[in-house]
């Protein structure tokens, strides 16, 4: 090998690194590059180089000619010893990095099932109430043909012979021994000569599902609910995925929210915002009767106590803001003008618009 980089460096230590200063470098650089854990192309290389390095360094007497000689004191070179490593990682560290078999808690082949998300559409009415509501959704289900093993009646899956059913092989990385998926078995421990016809091998068919949900009050957009283990089945033992609904409000004909409070827009004629008059308002709960004053302004917002929606942690409940809006008549009959003509005419002697008079005071003040 030409030029091989130098140890302290590849360790990223001072040449008086004490043993536990290269211990700690180590450690994390491994773990940094472990060619499983690190996708760049040059992980491997990398680790290989922070494992060859250790294995010198962490070795007084290696250290020690290594230091003299340079590269050309080590004859031979050996990984670092299994025992060192274990004391470096700790046991399960140790398992996952440089692969003894350990145990797993999940049989070979198992696979965790597929997390399903959904909008999960409410009205304002659900939000309100709170609830059950139904949802129907399809997901991955155990075979009920082959009961979820994928292979055909009267032919059992076979237990690899690459990996003995381990569904992980020993491999030498460099000098080093790591465990990888076989690749015989693809990481199953066996192998299915005859197919299930119904899963075509995967033990997984799909199912349309009904479940009742419950809708807390006061759920809002963007809020998602969680259903452990309803997602998709497993195979091999691994456990079901989740469900998340992901909460989307749906539009309401009268109604916006902010945040608890529900703000609803209502038109009026002139005559009822300037005489004063009972109206009807939509609720959530119905139809209300509401008193708009007389000299109602447009934009004018009168509140609802309590009308609003209930808040989700529990905190009462907000209020309905109903903003009214005095629309202008269009399409006059000849009466009705004959009568604005009179108001009109008459604003002069009683003009009972203080706006207005005092839009027109300013105005005289600066052009007149
Ligand atoms: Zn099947
Ligand atoms: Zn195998």
């Amino acid at each position: 090998m030409s030029n091989p980089a130098d140890y302290y460096e590849v360790l990223g230590v001072a040449r008086d690194a004490d043993a536990a200063t290269l211990k700690k470098a180590f450690r994390q650089l491994a773990i940094q590059y472990h060619p499983d854990r690190n996708s760049a192309p040059d992980a491997e290389d990398r680790f290989k180089a922070i494992n060859e390095a250790y294995a010198v360094l962490s070795d007084p007497e290696k250290r020690a000619r290594y230091d003299r000689f340079g590269h050309e004191g080590l004859s031979g070179r050996a990984g670092p010893r299994e025992a060192d490593l274990r004391d470096v990682f700790g046991g399960d560290l140790f398992e996952q990095l440089f692969g003894g078999f350990a145990r797993r808690a999940t049989r070979p082949g198992a696979r965790h099932g597929d997390d399903v998300r959904l909008p999960f559409p409410v009205t304002l009415e659900e939000v309100a109430a709170g609830g059950e509501k139904s949802v129907t959704f399809r997901r991955q289900a155990t075979c009920a043909t082959c009961d979820g093993s994928g292979a055909q009646a009267g032919h059992a899956p076979v237990t690899c012979d690459a990996c003995g059913g381990m569904g992980r092989v020993r491999v030498q990385h460099g000098f080093l021994p790591m465990v990888t998926g076989c690749p015989r078995c693809r990481g199953e421990g066996r192998i299915v000569t005859h197919p299930c016809g119904t899963c075509r091998g995967n033990g997984l068919v799909q199912e349309e599902v009904t479940l009742k949900v419950p809708v807390p009050a006061g759920i809002g957009e963007g809020h998602t609910l969680r259903l452990d283990g309803e997602g998709g089945q497993g195979v091999r033992g691994g456990q079901p995925g989740d469900l998340y609904l992901i909460i989307q409000e749906a539009e309401h004909p009268f109604f916006e929210r902010d945040g608890d409070h529900l703000v609803c827009e209502v038109p009026i004629s002139f005559p009822q915002a300037a005489l004063g008059s009972n109206i009807s308002v939509p609720t959530l709960d119905g139809k209300a009767r509401v008193k708009v004053p007389s000299g109602t302004q447009s934009g004018r917002v009168l509140r609802l106590r309590g009308k609003g929606l209930p808040n989700v942690e529990g905190r009462g409940r907000g209020d309905q803001l109903v903003r009214l809006q005095i629309e202008t008549p269009v399409d006059l009959s000849p009466r009705q003008r004959e009568l604005l003509e009179e108001l009109e005419s008459l604003s002069g002697d009683h003009p009972g618009q203080p706006r207005r008079k005092s839009f027109l005071d300013k105005l005289k003040e600066l052009f007149d």
